[in-house]
């Protein structure tokens, strides 16, 4: 017995003196640079996290000829692992939700745009009006894990999978035993609880017009902070910005008045749909939408240089800038 209880207290001893310190990781994955900061006893969480994105950097690549996507698009029709399901399912209900604003059909449109491949091309009304036949979430057919696409139908989860990436981060932190991180891929942020003093995370919204400053800072705690903006990838044509968030009814970028979108949530996929969505219906259908839900807050720029603000982060935001508080 006592030998058990000398055991036990040699154990606690050294438990409790295994310190928590600070592990960081930058990495390129899904095309841009990602940075991880863990508060850990050893770098055994940030290492599985840093696996776990270069998984998702292989699955959710469209491109990927080993990836379930790559398959379904060429197959278009596929038994698909649960992970992949749930992910579709997800997507489909922000499509339902957002009356088709965020719809992952858009693939046959951003290839033919070139955002793909990065061979920009500005398609004619005819091109478009071809490759728009195929555009529109309710033609997915998702039957438990069997998903059928129609013949001219392909699917794109750019909108949604760095969100994914972020919730799955989080997950992988927390059952290693993290209580206290920050992950940041290419300026989509997932606070995991609160900094090590206790205080909330402080996360910066890019100023749009120059996205190496802030329009304002929100504090979170376990909360994905997740931008949407027209600034974040484009190109230019004959004096005219053509960018990589496509209104699904026109199959063109969106022109919406908005510059960028950020949306608080506590789920990450959840928000990466929603800013996206939200960048192409505009404020005032965006706005409705807020009001009807209670689960996502949102900051909005406009191309009119406004910032607008949803009430439930009034006391957590701080801007140099007026913005405007949108109430229930
Ligand atoms: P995000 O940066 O999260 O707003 O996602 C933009 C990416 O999502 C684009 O690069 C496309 O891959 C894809 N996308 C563009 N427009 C849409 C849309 N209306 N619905 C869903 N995905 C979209
Ligand atoms: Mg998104």
């Amino acid at each position: 017995m006592r030998k058990i209880i000398l055991c036990v207290l040699t154990c606690v001893l050294l438990c409790s003196c295994a310190k928590t310190t600070e592990h960081t990781r930058d990495i390129f994955a899904m095309d841009t640079v990602m940075n991880l900061k863990v508060y850990s006893t050893d770098d055994k969480a940030i290492k599985a996290a840093e696996e776990e994105i270069n998984r998702l950097d292989a699955f959710l690549d469209r491109g990927n000829e080993e990836s379930e996507i790559y398959k379904l698009n060429a197959e278009k029709s596929a038994a698909v692992s649960e992970e992949t399901a749930e992910i579709i399912s997800k997507a489909l209900s922000v499509s339902a939700l957002t009356e088709g604003a965020f719809d992952i059909t858009i693939a046959p449109v951003m290839d033919l745009w070139g955002f793909y491949s990065k061979e920009y091309h500005v398609p004619t009304d005819e091109e478009l009006n071809a490759v728009l036949d195929g555009v529109g979430y309710e033609k997915i057919q998702l039957d438990g894990n069997h998903v059928v696409l129609p013949e001219n139908t392909s699917i794109d989860l750019g909108g949604i999978g760095k969100g994914y990436t972020s919730d799955r981060v989080a997950e992988i932190l927390k059952s290693n035993g993290v209580s206290s991180a920050i992950i940041s891929l290419g300026g989509n942020v997932h606070a995991l609880g609160a900094k090590p003093s206790g205080e909330k995370w402080t996360v910066g919204i890019a100023d749009p017009e120059n996205s190496s400053s802030i329009i304002g800072k929100v504090k979170v705690r376990d909360r994905a902070v997740i931008t949407s903006g027209g600034y974040q990838r484009f190109f230019e044509q004959d004096g005219k910005t053509y960018h990589h968030i496509i209104d699904p009814a026109t199959g063109k970028s969106s022109e919406s008045g908005l510059l960028s979108v950020t949306v608080i949530s506590e789920s990450g996929i959840r928000a990466d749909g929603l800013s996206t969505a939200l960048f192409v219906m505009g404020i005032d259908r965006a706005a409705q939408l807020w009001r009807e839900g209670d689960d996502f807050e949102a900051v909005f720029v406009g191309d009119d240089g406004t910032i607008t603000i949803t009430d439930g982060i009034e006391n957590d935001f701080e801007s140099e800038h007026d913005y405007s508080v949108l109430e229930r």
